[in-house]
């Protein structure tokens, strides 16, 4: 695609755009990119190109395009900051790496990378939101071009965009993408559905524009007597709203009634309700979908008259009513929005309009767990709304089906927390009473009320206030919620063989409750305390850490174990956490030696014996009966370690043996050595020792001895 082409669909929207500037961008992506190609084969430039292309679709700035031509260089080219910063400006520079930064991170589940990615996408909308449209046009070229892709990667794009990037896209009021994004990832995951309604439409095109045409022409004729200028539209709806509304309705393709939707585009908003009496005068309307937009303008700034109305012959339709400015925005989102000033090009009243935004930022900082912050942006972005009033006026926006629980926790946690019962309309209401569209809510609360009940999590609907609900209980118990996820890391680091001091390193912590999103190690304990973080998500992540350390050779500095939780008893130089005074005996069966991985079986009124974690003995035994022990690396306790060699019979060969162990400075408690019938010989050798590593080193030796067979541990 050529320059020309790009300049001139730019040119018809932004007269201030500077052809110069555009073109160095275009130049200069496709020098970067030379050479390099899709998994279509075609050269990669098509595709940074494609993505401006689909900005200026929806009227973005100069600086935006620029971005868009230039979103992959960072990642995929010499290309670096300072370039793009000396060449097109820091605005630009800051966008890309943006973009860059947006796809940097990859987790191991799936769970882990959205919630990341949505994190992510919230923090660069709050520092400048043509990242994420950026990255929306990427994605959705991206997704136009995914036959090319593995089954395996379309199933996974095609999930991400539709969990993430369309609800984005449609918080951000830019519906043309957002309907195109959802078509694509419905035509990956659903192909046969999708393909079904696909030719289902087609097979019934004839007939609806029929219809269409009909309804045009009829209500032309009245907006014509009423002296209302108006362009009139038939608009299929998309593939995915047709399967939707199947899906939720468990209706076939011939039962859905709104195929499509009427559209009426007035120049002003007293014709657009001087519009509405059109429509209700020619068709009858069908109580409860009549929908004012307009006075209460969605929160991502859409704006329209909806009605459902049926005809004389029955058929069902919907008909949508806006100026040409609210097209413009329900269009283009908060693309629209933007104001093309000499010079400068600033979105207008962004920071006012947006109030979901803003919201969303307190979330991110309040919500301790990925989990929750996910769920919780899910719901915001995807759930339809209802509007109510506070007895003051102001407008609260709360998804359908809240309670005035809801509505008391978006007015402030703590109405939420003393909430005690609830006006709608000047009436008491229970407080699991449906709020609808218009009420005006009052809150009754008292300062004697001891806090939420529990039951109201099955009662609220929004996720902010589950989440505020939760918080309550949450930080009553977090201080025992600390206390119990912890010990929960303990117990499971034990079972998976490792000790306290081997494992539970406080950098590692630090850094795993980093990776997953916690603000502190504490933080994580709360969450496994709670419940809301299994330990099954933290071992692997620990046990990364462990390998990784002990395979640098890290090991060598060892770090003391905690000694505050882990009391010594016996002299065995066993620790064991939080009991005191209890025997403790080195099991005979395995002869545990310091380093082995150990477990303590709790003997039946004879104290607790401590057997190497892979014995037989202990494999089978229920875990009730099983205790976390670890070593204590005091280096002073000994233990006796046997040792069985076979070697080949030679004159000197226990000498030998002898003199390695002395070379090893270790204590020889016994040797017994025999010929066998097959004139091997073997050697039973006791030694004293205080850690593994002496005897791994002393058999190291024994090997090394001329003659040597086998060296292997056996029962003491
Ligand atoms: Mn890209």
């Amino acid at each position: 695609m050529a320059f020309k082409e790009l300049y001139e669909k730019v040119k018809q929207y932004n007269p201030h755009s500077e052809e110069e500037r555009l073109k160095n961008a275009y130049e200069f992506a496709k020098k970067c990119h030379e050479g390099q190609f899709r998994n279509s084969g075609e050269p990669y430039f098509i595709h940074p190109v494609a993505v401006a292309m689909i900005l200026t679709d929806i009227h973005m700035d100069d600086d935006t395009i620029i971005g868009g031509l230039l979103h992959d260089v960072l990642e995929d080219t010499e290309v670096i900051f300072d370039d793009i910063a000396m060449l097109f400006g820091e605005d630009v520079a800051q966008l890309v790496e943006g973009v860059t930064k947006l796809k940097k991170i990859k987790y191991k589940t799936k769970q882990e990378s959205q919630s990341e990615n949505l994190r992510k996408m919230v923090l660069a909308m709050s520092q400048d939101i043509r990242v994420v449209i950026i990255k929306l046009a990427d994605r959705l070229h991206n997704m136009r071009t995914l036959e090319y892709m593995t089954r395996t990667k379309q199933i996974e794009k095609a999930q991400e965009t539709i969990q993430i990037y369309a609800p984005l896209a449609h918080r951000l009021g830019i519906s043309t993408i957002k309907w195109e994004l959802e078509d694509l990832s419905l035509r990956y995951l659903e192909p046969q559905e999708y393909y079904d309604i696909v030719n289902k439409i087609k097979d019934t095109r004839t007939q609806r524009e029929d219809f269409i045409q009909r309804i045009i022409r009829v209500l032309r004729k009245e907006l014509d007597k009423m002296h209302i200028p108006a362009d009139i539209v038939g608009r299929p709806k998309s593939i995915c709203s047709i399967y939707k509304k199947m899906k939720k309705q468990n209706k076939s393709f011939e039962e859905i009634y709104d195929l499509s939707a009427m559209r009426i585009i007035v120049n002003t908003t007293a014709d657009c309700y001087a519009a509405l009496g059109a429509v209700h005068a020619l068709w009858k309307p069908i109580p409860g979908r009549v929908k004012d937009y307009i006075a209460m303008p969605k929160p991502n700034l859409y704006q329209s008259l909806h009605t459902t109305v049926i005809d004389r012959r029955g058929e069902v339709f919907e008909v949508q009513i806006r100026t040409h400015e609210m097209h413009k925005t329900a269009e283009y989102g908060i693309a629209a929005h933007w104001k093309y000033k000499e010079g400068d090009s600033k979105m207008s009243n962004f920071d006012e309009k947006l109030t979901w935004l803003r919201q969303l930022m307190d979330w991110q900082q309040e919500l301790s767990d990925p989990r929750e912050f996910i769920e919780t942006v899910k719901e915001e972005f995807t759930t339809d709304e209802v509007f109510v009033f506070s007895p003051k006026g102001d407008v609260i926006d709360l998804p359908e089906g809240s309670t005035p629980i809801d509505f008391a926790y978006r007015v402030h946690s703590a109405v939420g927390n003393h909430c005690v019962g609830a006006k709608v309309d000047g009436r008491i209401v229970p407080l699991t009473h449906k709020l609808h569209t218009g009420n005006i809510v009052e809150i009754l609360t008292s300062s004697n009320s001891t806090g939420p009940s529990k039951d109201w999590l099955n009662i609220v609907k929004s996720s902010s206030a589950k989440t505020k609900i939760r918080q309550f209980f949450k930080k009553e118990r977090k201080s025992q919620n600390i206390v119990l996820g912890k010990d929960m890391l303990e117990k499971a680091v034990a079972k998976e063989g490792y000790g306290f001091n081997e494992m539970l390193k406080e950098d590692w912590l630090d850094e795993v409750a980093e990776k997953m999103s916690f603000n502190s190690v504490e933080d994580l304990y709360a969450a496994i305390g709670y419940g809301s973080t299994k330990v099954t998500q933290v071992i692997p992540k620990l046990r990364e850490l462990h390998d990784d350390y002990y395979k640098t050779d890290k090991a060598v500095e060892k770090t003391a174990p905690r000694q505050q939780e882990l009391r010594r008893t016996s002299e065995n130089g066993i620790l064991i956490k939080g009991v005191d005074n209890i025997q403790i005996k080195i099991a005979n069966c395995c002869n545990p030696v310091p380093g082995d991985d150990i477990i303590g079986y709790i003997t039946r009124g004879r104290g607790i014996t401590v057997h190497r974690h892979d014995c037989s003995n202990v494999r089978n035994v229920g875990e009730e009966r099983l205790i976390p022990v670890y070593w204590d690396d005091d280096g002073k306790t000994t233990y006796n370690v046997r040792l069985r060699i076979v070697a080949f019979d030679r004159v000197g060969y226990l000498a030998n043996v002898t003199e390695v162990v002395q070379e090893e400075e270790l204590n020889l408690i016994s040797v017994n050595a025999k010929r066998e019938k097959d004139k091997s010989f073997v050697v039973i050798l006791t030694v004293e020792i205080t850690n593994t590593e002496q005897i791994r080193s002393l058999m190291e030796e024994l090997k090394n001895i001329k003659g040597t067979l086998d060296v292997y541990r056996v029962k003491a």
